[in-house]
């Protein structure tokens, strides 16, 4: 099948009925719901492929994905059919049993990818929580180490629980949190100096840094893509000292970087690695891999009621198998090319506000200048206002990780409306 085979009609014509005239009533919304996200004033009802319509029946070019998630798009016919098989024949029972279709989702993970065994949970933020446990509960019982330390970066994201904030390296998601759970020290990230120095700082009484947890590419913090020497340095003192190294793949992960893992980039293999946003396409999945250390944790220690359900499951692997079946990498590969030249040129042609394109495959960043007033955000809605959704990626920086099913002209389509947005916000 190709690309644009899959970009279907939208299965309910604007014609139907069901579009209302009337604008989205944000103050109804906000009566019930709780305020915990800015959001932009649309609200979308339906999808097919890359596009998006709102309430009111307008089109967008959807270059969101749902926060780098949606990786096949909207209503592709292979989540369909998979959704719509597994909801007829078993969507849970809990983990009290052996789930078949967790065993062949572990099996594809483990088959494309240094993983040799799979724990499933239901985020990102919890796939990290069981990282951080897991690393742990090694420094304890192996390193024997009393109190272990977890070093992150500084602009690293790594969800919103409490110890996934703790993690994070960006104040402002830690303000009002506190106190904080303890056993975390930031450092500069791709800077090698920074890590030795806090492993040999931090050895004193019962402290020690046990792992480093870590992004390939930051992705909240700016789309700031991982130093191959920084990364391969790290590999060498976690070899030689037995700090485990841990990459969270949650945003880079599953094909986004046009390769499967954003560590095939850098060319070394983390112990422990975890995913979530792109692998059920938009189902809500996540999961941990570890290589080696697999029996640390013993039946009862980590758990999650819906964790590896058969229905996330049965859809996350119609996912995988369908990146692989349509050569989806390679396409991610070709139009994150196709993508960055673009920005460049338009970055060229507003030299005074853009300063830099940078990014792997179908996860890419467009910096603005820090020394004006002009804000991610305000880019972000002059697109929408083109027809175009882009989300930030902190207050500088406007990120792009459309569906990786993307197609030539789509990104043509995007650049002309990125263009525009600029001639706007510029004039
Ligand atoms: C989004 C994200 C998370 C958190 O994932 P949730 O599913 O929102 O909990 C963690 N790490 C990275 C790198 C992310 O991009």
């Amino acid at each position: 099948m190709s690309l644009d085979t899959l970009v279907q009609q939208p299965p309910f014509p604007s014609e139907s009925g069901s579009v209302s005239s009337s604008p989205f009533d944000a103050d109804n919304f906000n009566a019930v719901v709780m305020s915990t996200y800015g959001r932009f004033p649309l609200a979308l009802e339906r999808g097919a492929g890359c596009r998006v319509w709102d309430t009111q029946g307008r089109e967008y070019l959807d270059f969101v994905a749902g926060i780098a998630t949606c990786t096949l798009g909207h209503a592709h016919p292979a989540m369909v059919e998979a959704v719509t098989r597994q909801i007829q024949k078993l969507h849970h029972v809990s983990n009290l049993y052996y789930i078949p279709e967790q065993a062949e989702l572990a099996k594809w993970i483990v088959e494309h990818s240094c993983a040799d065994r799979v724990f499933f949970c239901n985020s990102g933020a919890e796939a990290n929580e069981a990282a951080i446990k897991l690393a742990r509960k090694y420094a304890h019982t192996a390193l024997q180490i009393e109190r272990p330390i977890i070093l992150t970066a500084h602009s690293s994201f790594h969800g919103r629980t409490l110890a996934t904030i703790t993690a994070t390296g960006q104040p402002k998601y830690q303000k009002n949190f506190d106190p904080l759970v303890p056993g975390f020290y930031h450092v500069p990230y791709n800077d090698v100096a920074a890590v030795e120095a806090a492993i040999s700082e931090l050895d004193e009484g019962d402290y020690q840094v046990a792992a480093i947890l870590l992004e390939p590419l930051q992705g909240e913090g700016g789309v700031r893509p991982g130093d191959v020497a920084y990364f391969q340095k790290l590999r060498q003192i976690c070899d030689e000292t037995g700090v485990l190294l841990i990459f969270d793949e949650v945003q880079v992960g599953m094909g986004r970087s046009g390769k499967l893992w954003g560590y095939e980039h850098l060319g070394v293999e983390p112990d422990i690695f975890t995913s979530a946003k792109g692998l059920g396409g938009g189902i809500p999945i996540g999961a941990m891999m570890a290589k080696k250390f697999c029996d640390v944790f013993q039946p009862g220690e980590h758990a999650s009621t819906f964790g590896g359900n058969p229905f996330a499951c049965a859809v996350a692997l119609a996912v995988c198998q369908t990146l692989e079946k349509e050569n989806i990498l390679q396409n991610a590969q070709q139009r994150g090319e196709q993508l960055r030249a673009g920005l460049k040129a338009i970055a060229a042609k507003y030299p005074h506000h853009l300063s830099e394109v940078r990014g792997w495959g179908l996860i890419n960043g467009l910096e603005l200048k820090a020394d004006i007033e002009l804000a991610a955000a305000d880019i972000v809605k002059a697109a929408i206002d083109q027809g175009l959704l882009l989300v930030p990626a902190g207050p500088k920086v406007v990120r792009f990780v459309p569906p990786l099913i993307v197609t030539e002209k789509e990104v043509d389509t995007a650049l002309q409306l990125v263009d525009k947005a600029m001639a706007t916000v510029t004039a």
